[in-house]
């Protein structure tokens, strides 16, 4: 079948040279450097964002990096028929995704007290909903198709770790976490793999101080310090958190908690006493 020829690049080249992969939110952050990263292995790139200017410039760089092809798509996730037409307008022209990576996603700090109803919306909205209608809209063309494929999801070591300052985010997340897990058994038999990504603080601009600015200011300084602490003043780089998701969808990884305080947070609490037999 009509996969383009790809010369070797890139430790992953020999698992997504050619693949057709679509990023959303890829106009920054984790998602931006995750569509490089694909890139660098030769993928055909699709950066989808709800930020024309942003995705073009993320596609500019993966032709730069060597992508198989890479084009820029504007489309927000939270909205439906936004993405039901993005699957189509996708599908017809590169046909189907090989990988889908569910990214996109807004930060919302602050206290449950005062946490508005509209913001709890508008965090559902992008982090859950938006990651529902990729799921659907993709993965159904990726079962009918019958030749396999991957869904990542990027959740977040908030999912599991109870904080305060994050009660909307958190919730968002757990919930994408529970879809990955539930969505993974089910397409187990299809040969299309899913993973949720767990990142911890990463320095992207969604866990500016701006964005944070409803936190609870003591939690927000806690956090800031132990990310000083573990990874310097700049945050976990996001460079790290695409690398992982290429290693999760390369060995077909279910859960992967990406830093190290994400990981313990992720022990934790998978914990059951008793469960060990040693
Ligand atoms: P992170 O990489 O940590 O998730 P960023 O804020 O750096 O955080 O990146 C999030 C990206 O997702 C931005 O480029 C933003 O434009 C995009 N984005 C946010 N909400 C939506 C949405 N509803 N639809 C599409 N893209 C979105």
């Amino acid at each position: 079948e009509g996969r383009p020829e790809v010369p070797a690049r890139g430790r992953y080249a020999d698992r997504f040279g050619g693949r057709l992969v679509l990023v959303t939110g890829a106009g920054s952050g984790i998602g931006r450097a995750t569509a490089l990263a694909f890139a660098e292995a030769g993928a055909r790139v699709l950066a989808v964002d709800r930020d024309a200017g942003a995705a073009a410039r993320t596609a500019g760089e993966a032709r730069d990096r060597g992508a198989a092809a890479a084009w820029a798509e504007t489309a927000d996730v939270s909205d439906e028929r936004a993405m039901e037409k993005l699957a189509e307008r996708v599908t017809a022209e590169h046909g189907v995704v090989d990988v889908l990576v569910n990214n996109a996603g807004v930060g919302l700090g602050g206290p449950f007290l005062d946490t508005t109803a509209e913001e709890w919306r508008k965090v559902l909205d992008v982090n859950l909903w938006g990651v529902i209608h990729g799921c659907r809209l993709f993965g159904s063309r990726m079962a009918e198709r019958g030749q396999g494929g991957h869904i990542v999801n990027v959740a977040s070591a908030a999912a599991f770790q109870p904080s305060r300052a994050l009660p909307a985010y958190g919730t968002s997340k757990a919930a994408v976490l529970m879809l990955s897990e539930c969505l993974r058994a089910e397409l187990a038999e299809r040969d299309i793999g899913v993973t949720a990504v767990c990142p911890g603080f990463v320095d992207t601009p969604i866990t500016s101080t701006a964005r944070f600015a409803g936190a609870d200011a003591e939690e927000e300084r806690r956090l800031r310090k132990r990310a000083a602490r573990l990874y310097g003043l700049r945050g976990y780089p996001p460079e790290k958190v695409a690398a992982a998701i290429l290693r999760a969808v390369a060995r077909d990884e279910a859960v992967v908690p990406v830093t190290p305080e994400a990981r313990t947070a992720y022990a934790l609490s998978r914990w059951l006493p008793g469960a060990s037999r040693r």
